[in-house]
């Protein structure tokens, strides 16, 4: 059996090499494994120098000041940062926030979870191409509105969000702007202060870092204060103790530093590549589009395929890695809440794949995939 395709960048990248290098000086005794917060010694000194150096490297992708990042174990936990501390810091000036029903699980939840606080949360819905308008968002705002949380790239359907005019609202409207851009480093151009954003997730391993480590962005500001959710150390400005894990943070620095120098030729040859894949697919019947192409980033494309059901369809494509359109549950099958959200009909949100590009696609994994989409497709639709 050959080796298979991946095509499941979205879910994780693996670690490019050159990242890969940068972690294994940091974890052994020849290496920089020792403590940052230890100030009594030179190998401390030497750790927290590439802390922060990371920081910085951080910082330059979106456009930040060093001091503005603060590490987390993931964009989950920046997310659960964002919104709980921002929230419960600021529960004296209102107890509304505004977030929508396709952002990821990480901020759902989270909402959910506030909610159950005693907080109120507006959920808006999407337009057919997958995005939040500015007039959606303006009609919601109230006077207790605090917080607005809108991701900037939808991890499902790669549709982006006009993150510059969403802020202006929020301001407008006396809140403050938080976006989950785990899937926006390395895709599209990122500039908190051109942006207006307040509040920006990071993660690492979308960007071809490591599991495990991500970043709260925090624009320094003396009104904006956040409710610590992990005690200890105080550690991060006593915004999010624990030992910093120096190994995953220079790692997530170099991958986001290589993201600065290639991620705008990155994308231009993934979108040749993603051209080149829908070019194959034109000679192929009752294939939909659930991605509105020219309002997503080329390195995602959610495609229904008529006549088919999506979990057949990728038990088909086996030497492909891929994801569906659905979530099992341990009783059932239930179709991606996003491809509903924006209107995909059940019957098609359940044939849906997702197929997500990356740095080490080839074009022969192009036409590999779509041989065996062909193949597959012929079969279970005979
Ligand atoms: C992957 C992802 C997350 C979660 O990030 P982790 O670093 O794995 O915790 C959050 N939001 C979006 C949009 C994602 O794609």
């Amino acid at each position: 059996m050959s080796a298979s395709v991946y095509l499941d960048y979205a879910a994780t990248t693996p670690v490019d090499p050159r990242v890969a290098e940068v972690m294994s000086r940091y974890l052994t005794l020849e290496g920089t494994f020792a403590n940052p917060a230890s100030r009594s010694h030179m190998p401390g000194w030497q750790a927290e120098q590439a802390v922060e150096s990371a920081r910085r490297q951080v910082a330059d992708l979106i456009g930040a000041d060093p001091r503005e990042i603060v590490w987390t174990s993931g964009a989950t936990e920046a997310n659960n940062l964002a919104l709980t501390g921002y929230m419960r810091a600021n529960r004296a000036r209102g107890r509304h926030m505004v977030t929508s029903s396709i952002e990821h699980k990480a901020v759902i939840d989270t909402a959910k979870a506030l909610e159950t606080e005693g907080f109120e949360v507006s959920w808006l819905a999407p337009d057919a191409d997958g995005r939040i308008s500015p007039e959606a968002l303006r009609s919601v705002m109230r006077d207790d509105t605090v917080l607005v949380s809108l991701m900037a790239v939808n991890n499902e359907l790669g549709s982006v969000h006009d993150l510059a005019t969403l802020a202006e609202v929020a301001h407008a409207g006396g809140a403050v702007f938080h976006t989950d851009a785990a899937q926006a480093t390395g895709r599209i151009p990122l500039d908190v202060a051109a942006q207006g954003i307040d509040l920006m997730s990071l993660s690492g391993h979308k960007a071809y870092g490591p599991k495990g480590v991500g970043a709260l962005y925090v624009k320094r500001d003396p009104d904006l204060r956040l409710a610590a959710l992990i005690h200890g150390g105080g550690h991060e400005r006593g915004m999010r103790s624990g030992t910093l894990p120096t190994h995953q943070i220079a790692g997530m620095g170099e991958a986001f530093a290589l993201a600065t120098a290639e991620g705008e030729q990155d994308q231009a040859r993934i979108q040749a590549l993603r051209d080149r894949f829908l070019a194959g697919l034109d000679d192929l019947e009752g294939v939909h589009h659930n991605t509105t192409i020219d309002q997503a980033v080329p390195n995602i494309l959610n495609l229904a395929f008529e006549g088919v059901d999506g979990e057949s369809l990728l038990m088909a494509l086996r030497n492909i890695a891929l994801s569906t359109g659905s979530a099992c549950n341990s009783a059932s099958v239930e179709p991606s809440y996003v491809l509903k959200g924006i209107g995909v009909p059940r019957r098609l949100a359940l044939a849906s794949l997702r197929f997500s590009f990356g740095r080490f696609t080839t074009d022969a994994d192009i036409d590999r995939t779509l041989e065996a989409l062909r193949h597959a497709l012929l079969g279970l639709r005979r």
